[in-house]
């Protein structure tokens, strides 16, 4: 008989093991070893049955051996060991707690928000690399003793699970997940009442939400939940899955997770007494609609009007980009906008001034990025070559400006060590950073060999599994125990599979992949994973080739696709591969982790100058497979890239890990011990939230203390400041520049006199910075490597200011200077910020 519903019941623990119960919700023990064994030694067939997520296991021990563990004195002592050794970590003074010492302007507590997050497999609620970052985020967060709140959603199926169809087609199944069987608690008042987040949709109906607690080691993740009884059906579904739906359900997702999440927070802190957030942190544009509804709630609490509350909502705001693909960025039709925001979402906040926030080139679309950008003071892309592409990309919204001027910096994402490193890793080599070198060569190569040995068993064991899911019977699948050779240099590539990450760039000449494959004295072996959106059936046809050229008995030994991966499969990959490929089409993966997480554990990379690698390769950690940037002819680009990285694989690659002394590969060693060394420290999600800390979360912090202080006067004074140059800024002029002190023959370091007379149509000399720009000058006449120096107010006459600078000339050769106008503010993070800029119109 099928069940018609399902629930999850926990296990009643005795006090002697009643400690458990919070070893198991709380997160940490995903990243806490001895945790682990804990849990896994209680009784190790129940831990496999179920698939190590501790909750589970609570629900699969027997009363009988319940009552053996409780009268079992070591096992006793060990829960309390490490239920001591748990609350400690929630407790202790960290990391932020000695900055903030030092320094009290860092935040009182930061909220993050996001679509996704990725903390562990046994919390399915992503899809991909944003959403095991924002986990990552999360972890290094709680160890540094960041007061982080998380905010997101909670998808009834998560992402999907995917199998493969018996001609290699993707499949997808959507398993519902019961909150009750998941390391969640519901947040409920004093009175024990669950909390309800309203929202109101259009029509005169609430969207309501529940809200459920994850702990992630000192910090608590917050996910919205809209599939409850108070609300009418179709609004139950809006939290049903991640990235599904058409745009109208996609929306509604964002307005939940934007103003229903700071709902949340507001109701999260009230009730546990955390610090409100001073900081807040969104993750692409979804979770966007947040800013509107700080705006709504200063409109309403401290009576701030639209632009009062918008400079100082920006004011402590920080947007990440998270991606140059322009496919990838969020829009909505405005009319779809202009529906929801009509309504009584966000009573008092005009709709048209919702609109302009979101407007692109394309009056009829809503640009989430576009707003994000235009809701944060501060932004950033992930990765130093994407926070240049970003610049370009967004460019446009700060018109005049050259692109290295756009203000868009960047904070190169960082993958969370505890989660992602073999124990063995750890054991042998200490902390990251720690220094290695009485590890001998013998004993590192011989760890990369179990590591890869472990990743062997663990593909025979999920090959076989996929042919009993596409159909194949036991007896027929002999074969599969030989799949894969311990000894073996061993390839990983496991990404989702948008085009831009070319899953069959490795298919462009097939023979060629055969004979690296079944060489006879080097071989390869290749584990490809990956999951197609389910609405992209280009993405599942490249799947199916893929597995079609892996179905081949020819290779199939030496060329295996695994279906589902996810952080469960993720992690024996990153464990395993003796080399990490990436292969995008250069610049369009923002910063990628994946490779990140294969170095934590001595992998090597071999990838594509891209995100992270482009910044990170040093010609002694990995290879860099050279790009054809130039060429624009997509086939041949890939014909190029796909032979450069076959003549790597045949020529560098192979020989280094089968040159042996002793039977150690030296070469491949040294690499090896290089990436550990060196990579190991760089890569680590510590490292990234502090620069987070430093150079956005705090200085963030100080921009929103500002602009609050004395009931809001900063914020009253900036807009009153932007509406001045609003209006004003059309009638500016520069009228005259010339300049002189200069012989005929200038030699670099000469002193020049720039001067220029400014209309400053009513704005005081003090609201602008006039500024200089002298540089090389190209054959168009365009400055390059220009040096800017602030020009000093010399007087006025007849309407016009005078400025004068002197400027020693910067360089040898061909030279050029302009002179421009630019606001000023003391409140303003840069004088590109509101991407006004007046250039003389004529040639001076
Ligand atoms: C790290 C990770 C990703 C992201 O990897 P990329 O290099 O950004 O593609 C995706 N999925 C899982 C399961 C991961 O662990």
């Amino acid at each position: 008989m099928r069940a018609l519903r399902r629930f999850t019941v926990r296990a009643q623990l005795p006090d002697a093991l009643a400690p458990l119960q919070l070893l198991a919700t709380n997160l940490r023990w995903s990243w806490h070893k001895p945790t682990q064994d804990l849990f896994a030694g209680l009784d190790p067939q129940a831990w496999d049955r179920a698939g190590h997520d501790p909750v589970r296991l609570l629900g699969e021990l027997s009363t009988a051996r319940i009552a053996e563990l409780a009268a079992d004195e070591a096992t006793v002592a060990r829960v309390r060991e490490l239920a001591d050794d748990l609350a400690t970590y929630l407790a202790e003074p960290r990391w932020y707690q000695q900055r903030r010492a030092e320094d009290p302007s860092l935040p009182a507590a930061v909220a993050y928000f996001s679509m996704e997050f990725g903390v562990s497999e046994v919390l399915p609620n992503y899809s991909g690399g944003l959403g095991v970052l924002a986990g990552d985020h999360l972890k290094a967060a709680s160890d540094l003793g960041m007061p982080l709140i998380g905010v997101g959603l909670l998808y009834r199926s998560g992402y999907f699970r995917q199998t493969l169809s018996l001609d290699g087609w993707q499949l997808e199944h959507y398993p519902i997940l019961d909150p009750q069987g998941l390391p969640l608690q519901l947040l409920t008042d004093g009175a024990g009442k669950t909390v309800l987040v309203e929202v109101a949709m259009p029509g005169g109906a609430l969207l309501k939400a529940r809200v459920w607690q994850a702990a992630v080691g000192r910090v608590p993740l917050l996910l919205l939940d809209s599939d409850i009884e108070e609300n009418e059906p179709d609004l139950r579904g809006i939290t049903d899955r991640l990235y599904g739906g058409d745009q109208d359900h996609r929306i509604r997702q964002e307005i939940l997770v934007g103003i229903g999440g700071v709902r949340a927070v507001r109701a999260y802190c009230a009730i546990t007494g955390h610090p409100a957030p001073e900081v807040f942190h969104t993750n692409e544009g979804h979770a966007g609609f947040l800013g509107l509804e700080r705006i709504r709630e200063l409109q309403d609490g401290p009576g701030l009007s639209f632009d009062d509350a918008l400079a100082t909502v920006r004011a402590g705001t920080v947007f990440t980009t998270h991606t140059p693909v322009p496919a990838g960025i969020d829009r909505f039709p405005v009319d779809m906008v202009r529906h929801y925001f009509s309504a009584d979402l966000l009573p008092g906040v005009p709709t048209d001034r919702v609109l302009a926030l979101g407007s692109e080139d394309n009056p009829a679309m809503f640009n989430m990025a576009h707003m994000g950008l235009r809701l944060a003071q501060r932004a950033n892309g992930v990765s130093k070559l994407h926070g240049a592409v970003s610049r370009d990309m967004f460019g446009k919204l700060w018109e005049g400006f050259d692109a290295d001027e756009v203000p868009i910096g960047s904070v190169t994402n960082g993958v969370h060590g505890a989660t992602w490193e073999a124990r063995e890793i750890t054991e042998l080599c200490g902390e990251p950073g720690s220094d290695a070198s009485g590890v001998t060569d013998e004993e590192l190569w011989q760890l990369r060999n179990t590591l890869r040995a472990r990743l062997v068993a663990e593909v025979r064991r999920r090959v076989r599994e996929a042919w009993l899911e596409r159909g194949a019977s036991t007896p027929e699948l002999g074969w599969t125990d030989h799949v894969f050779d311990e000894n073996v240099l061993t390839v990983g590539f496991a990404r989702r599979v948008p085009t831009y990450k070319r899953l069959t760039l490795m298919l462009r000449d097939r023979d060629r992949l055969r004979e690296l494959l079944l060489d006879p004295h080097r071989p390869v072996q290749l584990v490809v994973a990956g999951k197609s959106h389910p609405a992209d059936d280009g993405g599942k046809a490249l799947i199916q080739e893929i597995v079609r050229f892996a179905d081949d008995p020819a290779v199939r030994h030496r060329i295996v696709f695994l279906p589902d991966y996810d952080m469960s499969m993720a992690r024996f990959l990153y464990w395993g591969c003796d080399v990490w490929l990436n292969n995008p089409l250069r610049p369009l993966e923002a910063c990628g982790t994946s490779g990140m997480k294969a170095a934590l554990n001595g992998g090597l990379n071999l990838s594509i100058r891209d995100g992270w690698w482009d910044e990170l390769y040093d010609g002694r950690n990995g290879w860099a497979i050279p790009t054809a940037d130039g060429v624009d002819d997509p086939h041949r680009r890939d014909d190029l890239e796909a032979n450069a990285l076959y003549e790597l694989l045949a020529t560098q690659v192979a020989p280094a890990f089968y040159e042996r002394e002793n039977g150690v590969p030296t070469r491949w060693v040294e690499l090896v011990r290089h990436t550990l060394t060196t990579l190991r420290p760089k890569v680590q999600a510590t490292r990234m939230v502090i620069e987070y800390a430093e150079k956005l979360y705090a200085p963030a912090a100080r921009a929103a203390a500002a602009v609050s202080a004395d009931g809001y006067a900063g914020a009253k004074e900036i807009a009153a400041y932007r509406s001045r140059l609003d209006a004003a800024w059309p009638q500016v002029q520069i009228v005259g520049v010339d300049a002189s002190g200069l012989p005929d023959t200038p030699v670099v370091g000469a002193p020049m006199t720039v001067r220029a007379g400014v209309v400053l149509g009513g704005l005081d000399p003090a609201d602008v910075t006039v500024q200089a720009v002298v540089g090389h000058v190209d054959d168009a006449d365009e400055l390059t490597a220009t040096e800017t120096v602030a020009m000093a107010h010399v007087g006025a006459a007849d309407g016009v200011d005078r400025f004068e600078a002197v400027v020693p000339l910067p360089a040898a050769g061909l030279t050029g200077y302009t002179v421009r106008v630019l606001p000023h503010h003391e409140l303003l993070a840069s004088p590109a910020e509101l991407g006004k800029v007046v250039l003389p119109t004529i040639t001076a």
